[in-house]
């Protein structure tokens, strides 16, 4: 496992001049549970647009899902639903209010971008990726053409290699070890480890049953290093 400031000595070097930050449950906690609203949201609307009760929907969500590999593709096909509009109501009706912010981030972001190039990749969709980063304050500090969402990939989502292959398709990064990838999500930080990114795992007291195994059993990348907490590791990684 790597320790925060040996990517901090990479970064005053110029070694790692591009960093990548996930979204959801990495620059706010996961406690709020943003995915599962994102989830339960997703439901909603195809039972609402369908005009089918939420077990059909999910029965329908996942049928698709197996046959597809993405439960939109069959929507779009057997239903005609578009999957931009169909997005947007999902998000629509997830409620970022509750999302606390952190002390310290907007201070901290503006040393990140100074520091780096600073880019966003997230699973939502462009219109909820632009209403969290203006309610965490953090918007100035990304810019709008570095942010890359599932609208950009296709509707194929991270982990998956080909949304990580159209993103640097789309932000032209071709050198991976000059690359430091920050997410909540293990399987993520896997996909970025294995194609030489450097990377950082955030976890919190309500991440995933399956980061807590993961960081308890010490079954962490090498090239990886965690943290319980995002504002004091970007003040060790951006001095
Ligand atoms: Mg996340």
């Amino acid at each position: 496992m790597k320790r925060i400031e040996e990517f901090a000595e990479l970064i005053q070097q110029k070694s790692v001049e591009q960093v990548i930050f996930d979204l959801d449950s990495t620059l706010y906690t996961s406690q709020i549970g943003i995915e599962t609203q994102v989830m339960e949201s997703i439901r909603k609307t195809t039972a609402r647009l369908l005009g089918i009760d939420i077990s059909e929907a999910l029965m329908l969500l996942k049928k698709y899902r197996l046959a597809y590999e993405m439960s939109f593709v069959g929507l779009e096909r057997h239903h005609q639903l578009d999957r931009v509009t169909f997005l947007n109501e999902v998000f629509r009706d997830i409620d970022i209010s509750r999302i606390p912010t952190y002390v310290g981030l907007p201070e901290v972001m503006k040393k990140a971008a100074a520091s780096a190039d600073v880019y966003l990749a997230t699973n939502s969709n462009h219109e909820h990726a632009h209403r969290v980063l203006r309610h965490l304050g953090i918007m100035d500090t990304i810019m709008p053409e570095r942010i890359f969402s599932c609208d950009d990939m296709g509707f194929v989502r991270k982990p998956n290699p080909k949304a990580v292959e159209l993103m640097a398709k789309k932000f032209k990064l071709s050198d991976f070890s000059r690359v430091l990838f920050i997410d909540d999500s293990y399987a993520s930080i896997k996909v970025f480890d294995n194609i030489g990114a450097h990377t950082i795992l955030v976890a919190d007291d309500f991440s995933s049953e399956r980061v807590r195994q993961k960081v308890q059993n010490e079954e962490i990348p090498e090239g990886t290093a965690v943290t319980y907490d995002i504002v004091s590791c970007l003040n060790r990684l951006f001095i």
